[in-house]
């Protein structure tokens, strides 16, 4: 064999070896492009709903702890000395011998008076009354009463609490004495304030958490409430209930509030200083009562009270009936928005410095709306806030955008979504882990940030929810879950059973990822290759991020396809269940493949590089032709121009030897 037929022989070889080679690795996966729904399996632990029967005040039949709480409002020392008579009874089937209590002030941040509450006695209710065992641990904000005898479930035990409490001063929580007198801007705030009946439940047993300075750690069951008040009588009052009398003697008013149906807690603001404006809403009749400082009558002036009639009537006819008379929207101080408790919430004086881009009408509109939706999801519907903290604040926070979507369409709450920026930017810059089914201690515990997940990414994933689902059985679903949990106790699972019941459908794939990941997938393209014999480029997109999840996510991604001089070729949404491999018919040779997340409608929840940079791509792309075993438009190339090189290698070669 001469040297010419060598050379010939040994580059056919290196042909073959290459071509099978690279023929072997661009093997096109199988072809998944749509998300199959599951069947339906809600793990059906509904209640017996009470809606119709409770919405309408018929409480006949059920029974509830009963409390009254006596007050008397100390002005100079800022203490509030007080009895509560406790009812308590067992709705839990097991027996008691001894209730805690929540003494929350000693917990709560001040600026020179630490709040505090002493608890004078224990006594009986009959006469003589009897000295009751009590211990106090303030290092936790506890008390438990020793019963007498063992509570049996279905019974009943009554006693009743002597307490003195000394509210903060200043601070930003939720018992306050602010302001001054001087300038008319004094309030006193009395909140978690007095000796708070703990739950007990099928989880924890007792839920005995301390106070918490992170979110609104609070979880309370419906009980009966009724309110003596004790005020100088100059004083204003905004209080749970409607005002059933009012005597004054000796220069104080006796006020006697009671909500006549069960609430979760009580409160009062007083003021000498308070502005008042009512509204009886038609149809509804339930009186909305605006309370706030002089100084901030050009914000609130009849503004706010539009807000809260709107926000009221548009819940009440959405989700279902408020039942009760009276609800307040009372002024506080606070460096956070407001604060929900039942009938009454408290809105931040410092909206009248509101100095951000959207202006202070929008800052106090934007948290009336919020906390009037906490009647709803808080109040009548409860929820655990140590444990599901995120879950009322999810909804809540959705539902305020809503509010702002129906009443000022012009302001695009929706579109673009503010969250989806905030949540893309979280995982960028903070790169945080941000699971958001956790408590509040469990967030301190693995570095999640709680205002984050309650407040910006569960109601952002709930938006993504009504896209995925539309509208109409959205709001249903949400309909059904304050109807189904009235009065009672809710917690994620009961959410998603009732977006099941709506749905038709499993929605475990939706909610197992966004709800129990710690985070967000992150896409890229692998094992691209367009085939020239039948026009298919097939590849796979994958969540690199995949090794860090619990359950894989399945969102609808839009994928396009361009071919020279960004010429869009093709344009399509398609499901990517964690790594999914498609297979798409395109007229010309690809040379780009593009995951857009920049169009807001297509509400991609996904890490990307960087803040500015929302869409992934590659230029990766192999051609073959399988109608040539081992066809592969770059192997050829690569292949000829090596046999290009030797030709032109040899024939410079030949010369030299003549
Ligand atoms: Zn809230």
């Amino acid at each position: 064999m001469n040297y010419k037929i060598k050379c010939i022989n040994l580059t056919l070889l290196i042909v073959f070896i290459h071509c099978l080679f690279l023929g072997m690795i661009f093997v096109p996966n199988g072809m998944q492009s749509t998300y199959i729904l599951k069947e339906n399996t809600p793990d059906s632990k509904l209640t017996t709903s009470n809606y119709d029967e409770f919405s309408k005040g018929n409480f006949t039949g059920y029974e509830f702890s009963s409390y009254n709480l006596s007050l008397y409002l100390n002005e100079d020392s800022s203490t509030v000395e007080g009895n509560l008579t406790v009812d308590f009874y067992n709705n839990d089937p097991v027996n008691f011998t001894q209730l805690p209590f929540h003494i929350y002030p000693s917990g709560m941040q001040f600026n020179t008076r630490a709040g505090n509450m002493d608890i004078l006695n224990v006594t009986t209710v009959e006469e003589p009354r009897q000295q009751l065992d009590f211990e106090v641990f303030s290092g936790i904000q506890l008390m438990w009463v020793n019963l007498t005898s063992i509570l049996q479930p279905t019974n009943r035990t009554s006693f009743i609490i002597s307490f003195n409490t000394t509210l903060p001063d200043g601070g930003i929580d939720r018992a306050n004495e602010h302001g001054w007198d001087y300038n008319d801007t004094r309030i006193f705030k009395f909140a978690s304030a007095y000796p708070q009946p703990c739950v007990y439940d099928e989880y924890d047993g007792w839920n005995i958490d301390p106070y918490l300075l992170v979110g609104d750690p609070f979880y309370f069951d419906m009980a009966y409430y009724d309110l003596i008040i004790n005020v100088p009588e100059e004083m204003k009052v905004a209080a749970t209930g409607e005002l059933l009398d009012n005597t004054t003697t000796a220069g104080r008013s006796i006020l006697h509030y009671n909500p006549h149906l069960p609430v979760r807690e009580a409160t009062f603001s007083a003021s000498r200083y308070f502005e008042i404006e009512s509204y009886i809403i038609p149809g509804i009749d339930v009186n909305v009562s605006c309370y706030f400082l002089s100084k901030s009558n050009d914000l609130w002036h009849e503004f706010a009270l539009d807000v809260a009639v709107d926000a009221f009537s548009l819940y009440h006819n959405t989700f279902g009936d408020y039942c009760y008379s009276t609800f307040n929207v009372v002024q506080e101080y606070t460096y956070y928005g407001g604060m929900e408790y039942p009938l009454q919430v408290y809105i931040t004086e410092s909206a009248d410095y509101y100095t951000g881009s959207y202006g202070r009408d929008w800052y106090l509109e934007s948290i009336i709306a919020h906390e009037t939706a906490h009647q709803w999801f808080y109040s009548l519907l409860g929820v655990d806030e140590v444990d599901w903290g995120f879950l009322d604040e999810g909804i809540v926070c959705w539902v305020t955008d809503w509010y702002k979507d129906v009443y000022h369409p012009d302001w695009h709450i929706f579109e673009p979504y503010w969250g989806l920026q905030k949540v893309r930017q979280y995982s960028i810059e903070w790169g945080l882990p941000n699971k958001i089914n956790q408590s509040v201690p469990e967030c301190e515990i693995s570095g999640t940030n709680y205002w984050y997940i309650g407040y910006t990414k569960a109601n952002t994933v709930l938006e993504k929810l009504r896209q995925t689902l539309g509208h109409t059985a959205f709001i249903n679903s949400l309909r059904l879950f304050f109807r189904e949990f009235y009065f009672e106790i809710a917690d994620l699972s009961d959410l998603v059973d009732m977006f099941e019941i709506i749905t038709g459908d499993s929605l475990d794939w939706f909610f197992y990822p966004w709800f129990d990941n710690a985070y967000l997938p992150e896409y890229d393209i692998t094992n691209a290759v367009f085939d020239l014999a039948t026009n298919m480029l097939t590849f796979t997109i994958y969540d690199i991020n995949e090794h860090l999840h619990q359950y894989t996510y399945s969102q609808l991604i839009p994928v396009q396809i361009y071919r020279q001089f960004s010429y869009l070729e093709y344009e399509e949404l398609h499901w990517i269940n964690g790594s999914t491999t498609l297979t798409i018919d395109v007229d010309q040779l690809p040379n780009r493949i593009s995951l857009d997340y920049s169009d807001v409608k297509d509400f991609v929840l996904v890490q990307v590089p960087n803040y500015y940079i929302d869409y992934f791509e590659t230029t990766n792309i192999a051609i073959i032709d399988s109608r040539i075993p081992g066809y592969d438009l770059l192997v050829i190339i690569f292949t000829l121009s090596l046999f290009a090189v030797i030709v032109i290698y040899k024939r410079n070669h030949t010369r030299i030897k003549k």
